[in-house]
């Protein structure tokens, strides 16, 4: 069997949060990777809106490959592939932890270490970051999925702006809906409630609140979705209007899908990390998970899903892991340990020399190289798409 690549950080998740903890660790000298399948919500962003310095003209695409331009720049690693399986390779409990911990190469520097299996690769790490994200349940309307991001949202911090004092739906059945269709009022005067058929699922106290707000609550199906025709052809579409199953029609400017989404949190679970009791990963406040050694960050951990607070995540967790895995400084124990194995004073001196500097030569010529190019890495105009 081909020996595992050894990382010390392996990030699951290719969006804003995991890229984030990515190039904080890279860049503050643990050798990192990360795997990303494709998908995700950023990938979803036709246009990013409310982050700081980045022109509204950049998609969620966009912001990630240049994202990964950094990490590689840095001396990251990057693989566009899946990952299917996470197992702890020590256990400190003594349980089965689902892998074969006697074949296993790894020069261990002490603390928990895991195998992680993907669609094409085996790598080893000592820290592993979930950055998986969730999936927003789609509408179940012919025709409307074509028209996310123009039309069809899930983001009223994102979207409810763009959609300001124009004709707007709300799709859903659940207390959720119901309040962000009223919340919905803080931006137009024309919000409709669509329950497409279904029954409502909101509590009374919701229904009595509801009902004394001007939202119009339209239980008929909706049929299908289709495009606004003064938008030129060689424009990407937006959304016209629905149909509903009685044979009218309602023009839109568009609106947003609330069905709830599903947590990507079946790998966490199935290493033992707690999950809060929607699904999301439990974490504390520097985003470590509750099995020792694994972090989480973004929208797999919360329900407030902005670009900025997943960015925000991410470096939280690149610092905590840097400070979990940085050799120096070290206790005056551990300093007294390299000493105490005997010898002259010379070769103690020469084995705390040898100690320093922390960091990898392979890691540090990086470091070298990355200082000594003439133009600054990262971002080169005010931001991508401006330049
Ligand atoms: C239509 C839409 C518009 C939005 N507009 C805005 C906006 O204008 N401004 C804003 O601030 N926010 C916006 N958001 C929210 C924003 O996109 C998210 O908050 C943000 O992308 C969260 O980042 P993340 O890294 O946590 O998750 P994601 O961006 O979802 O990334 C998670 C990644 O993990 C990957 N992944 C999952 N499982 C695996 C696995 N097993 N192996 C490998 N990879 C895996 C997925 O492919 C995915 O790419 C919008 C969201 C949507 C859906």
């Amino acid at each position: 069997m081909t020996e595992p690549l050894e990382y010390e950080v392996v990030v699951i998740g290719g969006g804003p949060a995991g890229l984030t903890t990515a190039i904080y660790t890279t860049r503050l000298g643990h050798r990192t990777a990360v795997f990303e399948k494709e998908g995700g919500r950023h990938a979803a962003v036709s246009h990013v809106h409310n982050l700081l310095g980045v022109s509204e003209n950049v998609s969620g695409e966009q912001l990630a490959t240049h994202a990964v331009d950094q990490l590689e720049h840095y001396g990251g690693d990057f693989f566009p592939d899946a990952v299917e399986s996470v197992a702890r390779l020590d256990s400190d409990d003594g349980g089965d932890n689902g892998a074969d911990s006697t074949d296993v190469a790894v020069a261990d520097a002490g603390g928990p270490r895991f195998r992680l299996e993907s669609s094409h690769a085996t790598v080893d790490a000592r820290r592993v970051v979930f950055a998986t994200g969730f999936r927003d349940r789609s509408p179940d309307v012919p025709e409307l999925e074509r028209f996310t991001g123009r039309g069809l949202h899930y983001c009223l911090h994102c979207d409810a702006y763009s959609l300001g004092d124009g004709s707007v739906f709300v799709l859903g059945h659940g207390e959720h809906a119901a309040r962000v269709a009223m919340t919905m009022l803080n931006f137009t005067a024309d919000v409709d409630l669509l329950l497409d058929d279904r029954e409502p699922e909101w509590d009374e106290e919701t229904d009595a609140q509801l009902r004394a707000h001007p939202v119009d609550v339209i239980d008929t199906a909706v049929v299908s979705a289709y495009g606004d025709e003064t938008v030129a052809d060689d424009e990407p579409p937006w959304l016209g209007g629905l149909e509903f199953a009685d044979g009218t029609e309602r023009d839109y400017l568009g609106g947003f899908a609330m069905y709830g989404s599903t947590y990507n949190a079946d790998l966490a679970a199935d290493l033992g990390c707690d999950l809060r009791e929607d699904g999301a990963i439990a974490v504390d406040e520097n985003r470590e998970a509750s099995v020792d050694g694994v972090y989480a960050v973004g929208d797999v951990t919360h329900g407030q899903n902005q670009t900025t607070i997943a960015v925000g995540d991410g470096a939280y967790a690149g610092l905590a892991i840097h400070k979990d895995l940085r050799p120096f400084p070290k206790s005056v124990d551990e300093l007294e340990a390299l000493e105490g194995d005997g010898g002259s004073d010379r070769e103690v001196e020469e084995r705390l020399a040898d100690a320093v500097p922390g960091s990898a030569a392979d890691l540090r010529a990086q470091m070298r190289r990355v200082r000594d190019l003439e133009t600054h890495p990262g971002l080169r105009g005010p931001s991508p798409g401006r330049e």
